[in-house]
């Protein structure tokens, strides 16, 4: 009896310091919660503006028509961000409020609006008539461009609950009528490659997909390859209208593909919203792509965040090396600074915006 109850007592003991084990960091550790601080010393560069001014082709302000832009206005001039495009101008009354508070406030020259139509009416009877009238209304009233949100083409549905494609010829005359106002159409499509991928140990978005589940793509809707190519073939059948191709297509993680999508589609520029982590995981490769395609990319953020910029001033500008991200569930990995030549700079930051956005101010360049 006395042997069974020292065999228990034993089997316990053995548990609980297994079940100790494997809270104890000195033998695992999650992947989560693996922080390791570095111990390299090398220069370090935190740039809390950009040297030369430029230009944000990819912000989102919703509230435009109410907010304070003296604040906004502020907070540009620290980073050197002479001008901003709000690609949530949303068009029609909306739009015409934030251009009101832009022309009150005075700053004009200093913000830029998009505008943005709805796909979802694309089966009543005047959809085409009446968006086209809105289009015209916008550019009267001051919008400078289109932008193309990624659920129009990924998961907006007909009535007949049929996805959208961002190339049904029901919508060609839309762009067609963008090419004539001479509008960039600025295009998310699809979404980083990684969220049709299964969510296991190999993905490199494994942490992102746990956070934002969400953001799991499945196949059977479309996948990555249909969505995107639908875009392509958009930008293919209007050669006369220009556009901007979102986080940079999505090839920021293949800049040899990338090139050769631009050799194809001269009529498509990119930006680098939310994807300069893939550019500062590659300086060299970085360098060599914009050494050949500088006249084809501008320079976007996306989320406004304004702290966030000197990651991207530090990346482009700077030879720093093995930094990181602000965000580890968009790169686990450190980067390292481009230390971009200054003339790319400046087509980066503001000189391909110049050519690509009508009316912009030069002189605030200058
Ligand atoms: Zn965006």
């Amino acid at each position: 009896m006395r042997f069974y109850f020292l065999l228990v007592f034993a089997f316990l003991l053995l548990q609980l310091t297994a079940q100790r084990k494997e809270v104890d960091s000195t033998l695992t550790v999650s992947f989560e919660e693996y922080d390791p601080q570095s111990s390299l010393v090398v220069p370090e560069n935190h740039l809390t503006a950009a040297s030369i001014p430029f230009v944000d082709v990819h912000s989102h302000h919703w509230r435009m028509g109410t907010q304070d832009l003296d604040k906004l206005i502020r907070e540009m001039d620290s980073l050197n961000m002479k001008v901003v495009v709000n690609l949530s101008g949303r068009g029609g009354q909306a739009l015409k409020e934030m251009m009101d508070n832009i022309n009150e406030s005075g700053y004009q020259d200093r913000i830029v609006c998009f505008t943005n139509i709805n796909i979802r009416s694309i089966d009543d009877p005047d959809y085409l008539e009446a968006t086209l009238d809105q289009l015209r209304f916008d550019k009267r009233i001051g919008a400078r461009g289109l932008k193309i949100y990624k659920s129009q083409g990924m998961t907006n549905t007909d009535k007949a609950g049929n996805r959208i494609k961002i190339n049904d010829p029901r919508l060609s005359p839309i762009f067609d009528l963008a090419g004539e106002f001479d509008w960039p159409v600025l295009i998310h499509y699809a979404d980083p490659k990684q969220f049709w991928e299964p969510h296991d140990e190999n993905n490199e978005r494994w942490l992102e997909l746990k956070l934002r589940p969400n953001r799991k793509r499945e196949n059977e809707y479309a996948s990555w390859e249909t969505i995107a190519g639908e875009a392509h073939d958009l930008f293919k059948s209007h050669p006369n209208t220009t556009f901007i191709a979102a986080h940079m297509g999505w090839y920021a993680n293949d800049l040899v593909k990338l090139g050769e999508f631009l050799d194809d589609n001269p009529n498509v520029n990119v930006e680098i919203g939310a994807v300069i982590a893939e550019l500062g995981r590659q300086p060299r490769a970085a360098n060599r792509f914009f050494e050949k395609y500088q006249d084809r990319v501008l320079f976007g953020k996306d989320s406004y965040r304004p702290e966030e910029y000197a990651t991207y001033f530090r990346v482009l500008e700077t030879a720093d090396e093995y930094f990181p991200y602000y965000k580890r569930y968009h790169a686990f990995w450190r980067m390292y600074g481009l230390d971009l030549p200054k003339p790319i700079l400046e087509k980066l930051y503001y000189k391909n915006a110049l050519r690509v956005v009508k009316g912009l101010d030069k002189d605030l360049f200058e």
